[in-house]
């Protein structure tokens, strides 16, 4: 057995965090295992949603990655500026580190300044948790209007997030006694709600949306925020169309960080790293990439969504891959494309979305209607990750 391996793992999101502790579950302490974020802490992405609606605070809801210590993981705050599969070394802002095995699992960024307007006309990003709290603010002091919900350009993150908010959204105004004088509009550049879950699943969620009398526009492509009034939709087969709105809340277009583009991961042509749909290696030796950064075909129209809980069962693969590696044991754990999450529907309910995007005959996605339990088990999802990956042992 080789001794004494140096595995680096880029981003302490869902898949580096799993990934890491399945790791260490399994490997003796001679095996270092480094996790880099430039961020000090970790959030759930549906936080976000917890905060909007006043059950949670952003303060109260950050977890220190410095907890990764307790699990015998060292962590760094640091950016990554490079990575160098041929030395095998990542630059940091600060230094070099050598490594045997790397994993990138840093995720996606945001390009809000690729909508004319969005930024300079106040426009708030669903996904970045620092304007959540300004943007519960916004509608509790709204007495009537319009907001606009909008989907920018695919892919996003959780293609369910944003109806979920704007179920949310209802239920913040009914309880502040403005639902009667405001408006909800979810506009999305395709023909239905939720391309990656098909015709039916689509349908299931706009009727979940028409009982809270919450507006759905297909087809219509922000194209330019005018002012601080007026959005400009590109509209499929119809032209442009021009709409009031008093608060604009965007899930903005998403890139790849940086790094992965300047370190050659992703080629001309691409957006994301492409790895292996079974195995998550890419071309380079003991390098494997995770979840949102990567983009993985299952049928010319249909890729991996961006969600947390692929991140995660790639993140498993990975780790019995090197583990496999390190032991010198066969290993033939391989991703198997199935997930599910948990949509809220509000009055703390939430629907159940079970997928398997590798079915012999297709992707599958079904959406079971929302109920007490599913809410319950969203909780206990974030309760036990958290508990798992970074909350010292008793
Ligand atoms: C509102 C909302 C609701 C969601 N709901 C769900 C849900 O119900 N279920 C679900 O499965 N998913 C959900 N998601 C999606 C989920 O959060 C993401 O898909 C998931 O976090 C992806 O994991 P990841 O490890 O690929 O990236 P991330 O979790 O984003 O982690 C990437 C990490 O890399 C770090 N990083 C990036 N660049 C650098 C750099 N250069 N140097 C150092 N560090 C860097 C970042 O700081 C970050 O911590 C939701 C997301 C949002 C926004």
């Amino acid at each position: 057995m080789s001794k004494g391996k140096r595995i680096v793992i880029l981003g302490a999101g869902f898949g580096g965090l799993a990934c890491a502790n399945l790791l260490r579950e399994s490997l003796s302490s001679e095996h270092q295992i480094t996790v880099f974020d430039k961020k000090d802490y970790f959030l759930m992405g549906f936080v976000n949603l917890w905060i909007l609606n006043g059950k949670r605070t952003f303060e109260g809801s950050k977890t220190p990655l410095s907890n990764l210590k307790s699990k015998g993981i060292s962590f760094l705050q640091d950016e990554i500026i490079s990575i160098n599969p041929a030395e095998k070394v990542i630059t940091t802002v600060r230094q070099n580190h050598e490594y045997d095995y790397l994993v990138i699992a840093l995720g996606t960024e945001y390009a809000p300044e690729k909508i004319n307007g969005f930024v300079e006309n106040g426009g708030f990003n669903l996904y970045d948790v620092e304007h959540i709290p300004q943007l519960r603010k916004g509608i509790l002091a709204m007495e009537q209007g319009r907001i606009a919900i909008c989907i920018t350009s695919y892919p996003y993150k959780c293609p369910p997030a944003p109806y979920e908010a704007s179920l949310l959204i209802s239920d913040i105004l009914v309880k502040n006694g403005t639902r009667n004088n405001i408006g909800i509009d979810v506009y999305c550049p395709a023909s239905i709600s939720l391309p990656v879950a098909g015709p039916k699943v689509s349908q299931d969620v706009i009727n979940l949306l028409d009982k809270k009398h919450i507006s759905f526009h297909p087809s219509h492509k922000l194209k330019t925020v005018a002012d601080r009034n007026s959005l400009e939709f590109e509209c499929a087969g119809n032209g442009k169309e021009f709409v009031d709105y008093s608060l604009l809340i965007g899930i903005p277009p998403h890139v790849s960080p940086l790094v992965a583009k300047r370190s050659g991961f992703i080629k001309d042509g691409q957006n994301w790293i492409n790895a292996d749909r079974f195995t998550l290696r890419t071309e380079h030796e003991n390098v494997f990439a995770i979840g949102d950064i990567t983009e993985i075909k299952v049928n010319q129209a249909v890729s991996i969504p961006k969600a947390g809980i692929f991140a995660e069962g790639q993140a498993k693969v990975v780790s019995q891959q090197i583990i496999g590696q390190i032991k010198d044991k066969a290993c033939n754990s391989k991703f198997d494309g199935k997930g599910f999450c948990f949509m809220e529907t509000g009055e703390s309910k939430a629907g159940y979305i079970d997928t398997n995007f590798y079915d012999e005959e297709g992707p599958i996605t079904s959406l079971y209607p929302p109920s007490e339990e599913s809410y319950r088990k969203k909780i206990d999802f974030e309760k036990t990750r958290l508990k798992d990956w970074l909350l010292p042992l008793p």
